[in-house]
């Protein structure tokens, strides 16, 4: 493969993957996906390995695409979404009944 081809395959290759398709690419991907900005693939996560077939480090990609996630954002693994996070609907009623119980105790006689 001499120069000139090589070029070619590189104006090929970015004419495939455009702005456009990346967005669309990144909103078709699921929560547990990230896309890669370069060549527009979806992947559990975007690895120095991977971007070393664009030639770039991962610091590189970083500066970049600074906006472009690494990692997939995991909803599960947020603070806030653990499980027994809020009382329990046993824990509310006990709660409701405590509360009516000393409405009463002060209403009463
Ligand atoms: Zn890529």
């Amino acid at each position: 493969m001499n120069a000139d081809e090589i070029d070619a395959v590189w104006a090929a290759h970015e004419s495939t993957v455009s702005a456009v398709e990346v967005e669309q690419v990144v909103s078709d991907a699921a929560e547990d996906e990230v896309v890669c900005r370069v060549c527009a693939e979806r992947f559990g996560q975007i690895t120095d390995q991977h971007l070393q077939t664009h030639g770039m480090s991962l610091s590189e990609y970083q500066l970049e695409h600074t906006d472009a996630p690494i990692y997939p954002s995991d909803p599960d693994r947020r603070p806030g979404r653990e499980p027994g996070f809020s009382h329990s609907e046993e824990t509310k009623l006990k709660i409701g009944e405590k509360v009516r119980q000393s409405r009463n105790r002060g209403v009463d006689e």
